[in-house]
Order: structure tokens, then sequence, then C-alpha cells
């Protein structure tokens, strides 16, 4: 992890950093290398859920003072909170670490793991009460003040009438949660995002039989929003995939949450040309059946995926509850560990058509969707591994004492162009995903 620095050393030290990348880059001429114009296109129309009603422009109405280019997480969140929901465009340049300089540096002065780890061992501790309630000073609750810590560092929340986009083919960010919460109208582009670690998961003795580390943090969290358009951006594990993560009390410990999730009666949202990788709970649409968030839910949730890549995935390509989902021309390829694709919750209508799916040898398509609640679902038009077929069927075939209806109850209509799915593969392949526009 490097530390990040305030750009323009000479004049930060005079200034501090948030008045250098104000005064630097409102009236910055768009550099070479971004295409003319790409900062300022909006949504096109009927491209999507996001195109519904006043469609989704982001801050391609910004004027001059409004414009910024950034290159460190200090920039980043000053050109974010300047300016109130003033359109503007905040131009990424390069990746940027947005983990701070270790995780030792979020840590309380009295947080220690090796007491964690001793305090909550099963053998002691066992598996039927939750840490919740302890006090502050016990190693929970220093867990959770060095939590809260990582918590406002990492997260950056985005105002509305904002466009973000990377310049050129390597923008990005490195362990940042977006927070697009209680917003309209935000256009993410064209940059890539390695998921966030936790640096202090929780233990929860009480999940599942065996206990369960349990992490915050999704790359970009759409809450409660409305119109947002994710384009062209690329989220991935990158380094530090499950894989390389430690084991502790026997279960491994989990440092990621989600690449995207939509939630808390978040609508009108289009997720087009996106690469979604190497991860294991990529994308909740809606995250809990409870009567609360029912409430909130209920009649909203409205998203479009397509023309996503999906790749070597475990499980949540998204997983739906409450929402009108539809997810076409999206290419899926499984690889080791594959769980399911589409979740089929509470409340759900997805609509899945025109995909295409590669799986391995020995992957079953039945297990494309899993059925969490009893929700309807069309799907047509789908190819696996080159073969037109049903997943509805082949589901109800394969997986006994779960039955799929057909049906969803609803026809998209907000689609612009819809692709033969046999094409794809191909399409998605050499179009989706980071440093592809901007
Ligand atoms: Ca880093
Ligand atoms: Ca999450």
């Amino acid at each position: 992890m490097r530390t990040p620095k305030c750009h323009g050393r000479v004049i930060a030290t005079l200034v501090g950093c948030t008045a250098l990348v104000l005064a630097v880059t409102g009236t910055a001429p768009a550099q070479a290398g971004q295409r003319a114009g790409a900062e300022r296109q909006v949504l096109p129309a009927g491209d999507g859920w996001a195109a519904y009603g006043a469609g989704t422009t982001g801050g391609a109405a910004a004027d001059r003072s409004h414009v910024y280019t950034v290159t460190t997480w200090e920039q980043f969140k000053a050109a974010l909170a300047d300016g109130g929901s003033a359109p503007k465009i905040i131009r990424v340049r390069g990746t940027i670490d947005a983990d701070g300089p270790s995780c030792d540096s979020f840590a309380v002065p009295r947080y220690d793991f090796g007491a964690y780890l001793a305090k909550y061992a099963p053998e002691s501790w066992g598996r039927t009460t939750t840490l919740d309630g302890e006090p502050a000073d016990s190693p929970e609750g220093l867990r959770r003040a060095s939590a809260a810590n990582q918590d406002a560092y990492i997260k950056a929340e985005v105002p509305a009438n904002t466009t973000v986009i990377g310049v050129g083919k390597d923008a990005g960010f490195n362990g940042a949660s977006l927070q697009i919460k209680g917003v309209d109208n935000v256009i993410v582009r064209n940059l890539r995002f390695e998921s966030p670690l936790d640096c202090f998961p929780q233990w929860d003795p009480t999940d599942t039989a065996d206990g369960n580390w349990n992490s915050e943090y999704d790359s970009a969290v759409v809450y409660g929003s409305t119109h947002v358009w994710m384009d062209h951006d690329t989220f991935t594990d990158g380094d530090h995939p499950d894989s390389t993560l430690p084991y502790y009390f026997g279960r491994i410990y989990e440092q990621h949450d989600g690449e995207l999730d939509i939630v808390k009666g978040a609508d009108y949202v289009t997720a087009s040309w996106n690469v979604f990788e190497d991860h294991d709970k990529t994308i909740l649409v809606g995250n809990s059946d409870s009567a609360a968030t029912a409430a909130v839910d209920r009649g909203h949730l409205k998203v479009t995926f397509h023309h996503n890549l999906f790749r070597n995935l475990v499980e949540r390509a998204p997983r739906v509850r409450f929402g009108q989902v539809d997810s076409y021309n999206n290419h899926f390829v499984a690889g080791d560990g594959y769980s399911y694709s589409y979740g089929i919750g509470m409340e759900s209508q997805l609509v899945a058509e025109h995909n295409a799916f590669t799986l391995p040898a020995g992957a079953k398509a039945g297990s494309i969707l899993k059925k969490w609640k009893e929700a309807p679902v069309t799907a047509a038009d789908n190819y696996v591994n080159g073969r037109r077929t049903d997943l509805i069927a082949v589901h109800n075939a394969e997986v006994p004492g779960e039955t799929l209806q057909s049906g969803a109850g609803w026809t998209p209509a907000l689609r612009t162009r819809v692709d033969p799915a046999r094409a794809v593969p191909g399409l998605v392949g050499h179009r989706a995903g980071a440093g592809r526009v901007g």
C-alpha cells in the first residue's frame, strides 16, 4: 500500500491539498488521450432502467468550475465535497490508492488481533452468542472502533448530478468503497475497482453451524438512489483473491463484501459493458427479506444489466429481491468454485434473455438459476456452451425439490439494441470493462 500524497508538493504545503485540487483543476483543459466528449456523455435514451423518466445525465451540464481532475484519494474526496449538487465531472487519472497506508494505521491503540482470537475461540466462547453486546473495551469493542476508522477513510460519498470517469486505460481505485447514497443522477464510467479488503472482519459464531468471518465494504453501493449508470467499469479482487486469504477458527478470514450492491429502495439503474470478475458474492439487488426492508424495496430495485462480462465468480450475478431486473446480452464465464449466477429471491421478477454462458466441464446448467424464494422468472433465448438452453427447464430437471415458475409478469421495454446471444461472448470480450472509453 502506498501513502497517498498531495499533488504538487510545494504549493500543497502552503495551501493544503484541498485548495490545490480545486484551484488547479477548476480550469484544467481536457488532456490529450481523453476522447472528446466522453466525460459529458449521457445515458442514451431507452438504455435500460436508468433511462426511465428524466433519464441519467450525471454531470454532463457541469460548468468549467465544476470539472476536476484528480490523482489522489484526498483530491477525489475534496472534489466530491465541493459545490453541493451542482453538476460536476470528476476525471480520475491513474490508479488511486484508497486503502490508506496500512491496516495498522486504522487500528485503535489497544486493538490486538491475538487477544481477539484468544477471547472468541469457539472452544471457549462457543457458537451460540454473537459478539454484538461486547463492551467498548473488549477485543470486539476495540475491533469496532478500529473498523470505524477504516470505514471513514475508504468510503467516498458521491453527490447528485455527478459523472466520475477514468481518463485513459489505467484509471481506477484500489480499495475504495463508492457510496452512491440517497441521491439522483450519477454516472460512473471507465474505472477499475480493486475490491476493498476489510482490515477488521467480525467473527459471528452463530452464522452457520461453524461460524463465519463477515466483512463490510462493497466496491460500489447504490443505496436508496435513483438514475445511476455504471458503464465500462471493471470490478475485481485483483491481487487479493479469496484464495490468498488466511483461515482462523477453521473458517476463511473473509475480507471482501460485494462488488456492486443495489439496495434500500434504489431504483432506475443501468449497468452496461462492465466486467465483474474474480470474486465470491458479487452483486446484491436488495439485501434482506425483512419486513422493514420489504417496505422500502417493494416496487423499486429496477435494474438493467446488459453486455457485462461475469467471469470467475462464485455467486450473485446478481442475487435479486423485490426488483424488476432485466439481464440481457451478458456473458457468464464460470470457473472453479462456481455456485450459481442468478439468485431468485423474495418477490423478484427477473427477466434473463439472450445471454451466453460458458461453463467448465462438470458444471451443471441447472446451477445457473438458484431458487431462494418462490418467485417467477422469464428466461428465453439463452445459450450454454453454444447450445440454446431453457434455463428453467434444466434447473427444474437437475435440482431436486426446487421448481421455478416461468413468466416474470412484465416485459422489458427499455432496451436499445439486442444482439444475438451467440454473438455476445465476442462483443463483450472485446468491448466490456474499464479502459475502453474516456
Ligand atoms: Ca494500496
Ligand atoms: Ca454489501
